[in-house]
């Protein structure tokens, strides 16, 4: 089958490698229709993860049941199923508690697995014409009769409309309030239609990218440009100087000023900053315990100067960690199928997997009307 192969640095190809096939009778394989690129690959991309070349990437998988193991119950084949990005086992401690992103069966030493992921196990990834998808009965959301046409917003299900949902479900966002999120990407401008989906009036998104901002925008958010003042103030200035009631970090480490110099605490900071004091931040920008390749001391180690004081003072809470989309795809699918939210409005490119190379330079470089690909093996 044909797959994206991780090579090096900036370095991938569309390469002829083996199929996957069923190597326990829990599993199932799933011929990819759809299966999109995300900014969680470009750590991986960039050469920050020690990930090992040969890998498949690709963690929002959509496809077709092609064949099941002999365990499995609950799929047959022609079922077209979406997987969350996190591999589960649904019986380990934190499964049973619905802490699906870091199931401690199916990568032993550590709390998550995922699909073609630095440090997440040895799965393969779903940018290829087909994907293993183990524990399967668990794993895979049966998508429903109209799957097909609207196999851009289902294939969202995989990781950034739950993420983004996540984000608000750690900040705690209650209806009527009011919300700052950071990073127009695609995990923030999730992020932002879910805080408008759970009723918060008022929604303002940082970033300095116009073509994302003009998205948020076109959801009824704020848009806010941090490349024109200081995010803090501009919030401030918008809440007549009470701060908004929760916040959401949709960055990461890679957190930079609009010059382009990284500064992994910032995002962190400002919202200390920017939400008024008892109010929630939830942190879904991935941070990493070790990052040598950082040019911040601190980083490399995976620490940051954070305002412990002011977070503190505040009574804040925060929230971090990988998204548990297993507690989320079923509902959020459920408003897409009954026409309530349609997430696909953020995809820029819809590209076969052979463009996959050119496409991860674009998206990488966060050019001009690049926002989210989506990849159509099957197309
Ligand atoms: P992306 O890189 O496309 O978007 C990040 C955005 O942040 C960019 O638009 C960039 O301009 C903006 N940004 C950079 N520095 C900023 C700053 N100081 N202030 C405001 N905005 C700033 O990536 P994405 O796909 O949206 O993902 C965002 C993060 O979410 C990544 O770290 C990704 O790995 C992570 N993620 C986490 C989970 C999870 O389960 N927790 C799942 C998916 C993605
Ligand atoms: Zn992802």
């Amino acid at each position: 089958m044909k797959a994206v192969v991780y090579n090096g640095p900036r370095d991938i190809a569309v390469a002829n490698i083996p199929d996957p096939r069923i190597e326990r009778p829990t599993d199932a394989l799933v011929r990819i229709m759809a299966t999109n690129i995300c900014g969680s690959d470009l750590h991986m991309y960039e050469g920050r993860t020690d990930v090992e070349p040969g890998k498949v990437l690709g963690h929002e998988p959509l496809g077709e049941i092609v064949e099941i193991g002999a365990a499995v119950t609950r799929l047959e084949p022609g079922d077209i199923v979406c997987m969350p990005f996190n591999i589960s086992c649904g019986f380990c401690s934190n499964c049973e508690r619905g802490y699906t992103g870091f199931c401690v069966t199916v990568n032993p030493g550590y709390a998550g697995g995922a699909y073609g992921y630095a440090g997440m196990g040895p799965y393969d990834g779903g940018q290829a014409e087909y994907l293993r998808v183990p524990f399967a009965d668990f794993n895979c959301l049966k998508l429903p009769e109209d799957a097909l046409e609207k196999i851009d917003d289902y294939v969202m299900l995989a990781d950034i409309f739950p993420t983004g949902y996540h984000a608000t479900e750690l900040a705690d966002v209650r209806p009527g309030e009011s919300v700052a999120v950071f990073g127009a990407g695609p995990v923030g401008l999730m992020a932002a239609y879910s805080a408008l989906i759970r009723g918060a009036s008022q929604v303002m998104l940082v970033d300095r990218h116009a073509d994302r901002l003009a998205l948020a925008e076109g959801l009824g958010a704020i848009p806010i440009d941090d490349s024109k003042a200081p995010p803090v103030e501009q919030i401030m200035a918008l809440t007549r100087g009470r701060g908004v009631d929760k916040g959401c970090e949709c960055v990461g480490y890679h957190a930079h000023d609009p010059r382009g110099r990284e500064h992994p605490s910032a995002t962190l900071n400002a919202l200390v900053g920017a939400v008024r004091p008892t109010g929630a931040i939830g942190v879904v920008g991935v941070f990493m315990s070790e990052d040598p390749h950082s040019s911040n001391k601190l980083a490399k180690h995976g620490h940051v100067d954070f305002d412990i004081g002011l977070f503190f003072e505040k009574g804040l809470r925060m929230g971090s960690g990988q998204t548990n989309v297993k507690v989320y795809n079923r509902w959020l699918c459920e408003l897409i199928r009954r026409d309530r939210a349609k997430p696909s409005f953020i995809i820029s490119h819809r590209l076969p997997l052979e463009d996959a190379p050119h496409a991860y330079r674009h998206f990488d470089a966060r050019e001009d009307g690049w926002t989210k690909v989506v990849l159509r093996p099957a197309a």
